[in-house]
């Protein structure tokens, strides 16, 4: 019987599915790296999220795995390269969480326009800040989309049914709503980042692409930390550069870093503890799409 570890939280109901597939599942969602490098050896397979980090130490431990099987979109918690050297086939759940990462960009996006954290914390204070608190609206703005895949092509179908014009930038991708960086940072009143973070993507938005946004405009991130320059970024909003942004990813997560907190606590930012996947039906999806990997994997 094929030996299978959880090694971070996965739905119950999913568990007893692997197991009805016949496989031996050990649940250790708790489990620190240095526990998991001692057991390793002894599993055929592997189901983590993002808390688990699967470097090449742990990968050179792990004498009989077959298959690493990550539940979210990012590879990049993953020696990938170093795995599949071995021989061991890497996975992932890349479609489970678009709608649930598309819907909370959108929001990020009213927050935004309407002040909405603003007006909660407001109230919740006491306060009756209606005259402090006019906002804009999403119909007749434009819409730039920074990486046309999954995420980003099913936010700007969202939009435009909102009535925002969508223009996006994706190298890699074809499609009518492409244009140059150049004209996405110019024309756009929302700019949403939803690509990978990768040598290439790091630091995409510092201080020479804040200058040439339009004066006023929001930033909404729920792609990775690290495609944001984040010193940039507060300079650009402490500046008046960029009206707002909201971010739901951070270069630390959870960002306790001074320089980082400060950018956390600005009025005009909206922050979210990396939620983005985190919807009860994303998170059925992932289950789904994990028990489709064990059954190809080690059933
Ligand atoms: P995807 O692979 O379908 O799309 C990513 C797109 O980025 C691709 O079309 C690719 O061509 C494009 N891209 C790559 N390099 C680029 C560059 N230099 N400039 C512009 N575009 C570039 O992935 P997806 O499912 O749409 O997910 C997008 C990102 O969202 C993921 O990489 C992940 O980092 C992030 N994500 C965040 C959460 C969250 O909880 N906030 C959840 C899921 C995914």
């Amino acid at each position: 019987m094929a030996k299978l570890i959880i090694c971070d939280p996965v739905a119950a109901d999913a568990v007893e599915a692997m197991r009805a597939l016949g496989v031996d599942v050990d649940v250790r969602d708790d489990i620190t790296l240095d526990e998991l490098a001692e057991v390793i050896g002894e599993y055929d397979g592997m189901v983590v999220r993002s808390r688990t980090k699967v470097r090449a130490p742990l990968i050179d431990k792990a004498t009989k795995l077959k298959v690493i099987i990550r539940g979210g979109v990012g590879l990049d918690s993953i020696d990938v390269a170093h795995a599949e050297e071995k021989g061991i086939a890497v996975c992932n759940t890349p479609a489970a969480s678009t709608n649930a990462v598309a819907e909370l960009a959108l929001g990020m996006m009213f927050a935004l326009a309407r002040h909405l954290a603003r007006a909660d914390a407001t109230m919740k204070a006491g306060e009756w800040a209606k005259k402090a608190l006019k906002g804009t609206e999403l119909a007749g703005k434009t819409l730039g989309v920074i990486g046309y895949g999954r995420i980003g092509k099913a936010l700007g179908e969202k939009a435009k049914v909102l009535g925002m014009t969508v223009v996006a930038y994706d190298p890699y991708c074809t499609h009518e709503d492409i244009v140059s960086m150049d004209e996405l940072l110019k024309q756009s009143d929302y700019i949403s980042l939803h690509l990978p973070h990768t040598d290439e993507t790091h630091h995409l938005l510092s201080t020479a692409q804040f200058a040439q946004m339009k004066p006023g405009a929001y930033l909404v991130d729920a792609a990775r930390g690290g495609v944001v320059d984040e010193a940039a970024l507060y300079v650009a909003l402490t500046e008046g550069t960029l009206a707002g942004a909201a971010r739901d990813v951070y270069s630390q997560e959870p960002p306790t870093d001074e320089a980082l907190r400060k950018l956390v606590e600005l009025p005009q930012v909206v922050a979210l503890p990396h939620i983005g996947a985190g919807t009860v039906e994303a998170q059925n999806r992932i289950g789904e799409e994990i028990i489709k990997l064990v059954k190809e994997h080690l059933a």
